[in-house]
């Protein structure tokens, strides 16, 4: 077993009402869901700061730029306790759903109320929900953002986004067989630094509900969830010497008293580990880009 290095740290998505009234055509929400929002962009932001502040963990805020206009005063306290402010779409549309032009309007005006609101420029992105495009990772690199955090080609390494030019051929079997026996394409790295998704270290689907959706139960035991985020630590910990460990949560989610709580045990049996440092996601990119954080290479497809 060589010496650890692990980088640890939390993407925190600042939903707030943006998620809710994201009804995707237009039709009411339910104003209880709102509250949900609200209770995030206050009750939950200010008990995941003071949670960071007893742990002195820097963290970063995705955050759409309806909930920075809408709840600045809650942001502000964000910036001005040190944590990254990130990108994620204005009101939470998904970018999987919108044309190329609506896709980059969207990301010009978000990248305009965080500069405007940071003072300087934002260095990453997640996109809403994780529902991406071919479009995103070309477009984020043109803006020069620095990494993502919405891709899933691993789990506890970062690596360089595949510019999504590489192609495949969907299943119809409407067509004959000859039409769509076809492998995908040569995958190309772009200069966008990946530090990965995972849908295990989400808060949202175990502990959150929204009644009908059945990806979101949220009613699953904080033990159990504890255990499957912890399980992936402890096996990464065993198998590599150098990995990081992002993990996803949402203020009305983890605010919750009863999140709250695991997450303090999360952090605690984390620390007792050789090698952790904690940081933001832009630090771990950072890390990677720069050379000291070693991270893979992400390969596949055929060339036609
Ligand atoms: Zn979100």
């Amino acid at each position: 077993m060589g010496k650890k290095r692990v980088l640890v740290g939390y993407g925190i998505d600042v939903d707030a009402v943006a998620n809710w009234i994201n009804t995707c055509d237009g039709s009411p929400q339910n104003p209880t869901n709102v509250s949900r929002g609200v209770y995030g962009a206050t009750v939950g932001i200010d008990r995941l700061l003071k949670l960071y502040d007893k742990y002195n963990i820097k963290a970063t805020f995705f955050t759409p730029a309806h909930s920075i206009e809408s709840f600045p005063k809650q942001l502000a306290k964000v910036r001005d306790a040190g944590h990254e402010i990130g990108l994620h779409g204005y009101t939470h549309e998904y970018v999987s759903q919108l044309s190329a032009k609506e896709q980059q309007a969207v990301l010009t005006r978000s990248i305009d109320v965080l500069t405007k609101f940071c003072g300087k420029r934002p260095l990453g992105y997640t996109a809403p929900a994780w529902s991406t495009s071919k479009e995103l990772i070309p477009q984020l690199e043109a803006e020069g953002i620095l990494y993502d955090h919405s891709f899933m080609h691993h789990d506890v390494q970062p690596y360089f986004a595949p510019d999504n030019s590489q192609t495949w051929i969907e299943t119809d079997i409407s067509k004959s067989a000859d039409a769509w026996m076809m492998p995908m394409t040569k995958m190309r790295p772009s200069k966008v630094v990946e530090i990965p998704a995972n849908w295990h270290l989400d808060d949202w689907p175990p502990l959150q509900p929204i009644p009908g959706r059945a990806g979101a139960q949220g009613f699953v035991d904080t033990d159990v969830v504890e255990k499957l985020w912890l399980q992936q630590f402890d096996f990464a910990y065993r198998e590599c010497d150098t990995f990081i460990f992002p993990m996803s949560i949402h203020p009305q989610v983890s605010g919750k008293p009863h999140v709250i709580l695991m997450h303090e045990r999360i952090i605690e049996y984390i620390n007792k580990h050789e090698g952790v440092e904690w940081m933001t996601l832009s630090d771990m990119a950072k890390e990677f880009l720069e050379g000291r954080m070693p991270g893979v290479g992400i390969e596949g497809g055929a060339d036609l």
